[in-house]
């Protein structure tokens, strides 16, 4: 009997919804488990490090690592599944990008502390306790994974083959994903299983974007009833459909929501929120700099709405 290819699922700094996605595969799970030994999976079945630790290097056919690495732990865990994995996948918007947990780079470690254990109204913390990576309580030990600086996506920290954004990434490309690896179909080292167009090129809304859109206004989604079918730029919502890669089906569109990048860049673009931002600046329609301040203005956090998924990989990388 031919032996199956070895798979590994592991969640690293991220809220879980990546290992959901997997098992809303639905029915094809069961396919994906026929084909394949799942041998380390360690939110939904009984492994331990150890267990991980016992294979040899390289036994893995594929790692799929979801979350980014914000502490020393998840950072063991990744070098450790990159020793024991011919391939890794960075999987969903935390491991390709840093995710949302990535805009705590907009804050120092110190800053994030202060408010988690001393500064925010529910926390009651007398003896002004902070987490310590080691102490001694009754003559023993205790050890606590140590909090980095910043967040990290996973290939700062360890080498990635292949990315599979979104947030959390479509079954549609989880299954093509998978099946790429079993029928040995993979593209060039260091892809994106994702289509390599923006959005709008398939969003249905773009046949009503004429071809110069003027914005003189900007409104909040929450502020205005949208239209159910009109692209949202040409109602002054800024959606960045334009700066992200395709592949999602339209998920936030089709519930009249505008984009808000869990792609990530198109192809060969480093910073989505550059590239918005430049793309923006050539739809404003404003007379002068004051009126644009004004208009840009009317966004109460305009870094977090661009880089809401990208901070960590973006040229700024963290707040300087
Ligand atoms: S900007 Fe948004 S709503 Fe408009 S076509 Fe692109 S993805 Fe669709
Ligand atoms: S519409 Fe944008 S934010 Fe929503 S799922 Fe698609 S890529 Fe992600």
């Amino acid at each position: 009997m031919v032996a199956k290819p070895k798979v590994a699922i592991c969640w690293l700094g991220g809220c879980g919804g990546c290992d959901e996605a997997v098992v809303d595969l639905n029915e094809a799970v069961l396919q994906v488990t026929e084909a394949v030994d799942i041998i380390f999976w360690p939110v939904a079945l009984d492994f331990k490090y150890h267990h991980l630790e016992a294979m040899k290097d390289g036994e893995i056919t594929l790692s799929i690592v979801n979350g980014n690495i914000r502490n020393s732990e998840q950072e063991e865990v990744a070098r450790l599944l990159r020793v024991k994995s011919q391939l890794v996948l960075a999987f969903g918007a935390c491991a390709c990008f840093g995710g949302t947990p990535g805009m705590a780079n907009f804050r120092t470690k110190e800053d994030i502390f202060n408010w988690v254990y001393r500064d925010a109204p529910t926390v009651v913390n007398p003896k002004n306790n902070y987490p310590q990576p080691r102490s001694r309580t009754n003559g023993k030990e205790l050890t606590l994974p140590e909090f980095y600086e910043q967040v990290f996506e996973l290939k700062q920290i360890i080498d990635v083959d292949y990315y599979l954004p979104g947030c959390p990434p479509p079954p549609d490309l989880i299954a093509n994903a998978v099946n790429a690896v079993l029928e040995g179909k993979l593209p060039p080292k260091g892809a994106t299983l994702a289509p390599h167009k923006a959005l709008c090129d398939t969003c249905k809304r773009n046949v009503t974007k004429p071809s110069k859109v003027e914005i003189n206004d900007i409104r909040r989604i929450h502020e205005v009833e949208a239209s159910p079918d009109t692209c949202f730029l040409v109602n002054g919502i800024l959606c960045m459909g334009i700066a992200t890669r395709g592949g999602c089906g339209e998920s936030c569109i089709n519930i009249n929501m505008p984009c808000r990048g869990c792609f990530g860049p198109v192809e060969g673009v480093e910073d989505s929120g550059a590239k918005f931002i430049s793309a923006l600046a050539a739809l404003l329609d404003v007379e002068d700099d004051e009126a644009m301040k004004k208009l840009i203005d009317k966004l109460d956090d305009l870094a977090g709405y661009i880089y809401r998924f990208t901070l960590p990989t973006s040229l700024l990388k963290k707040r300087r």
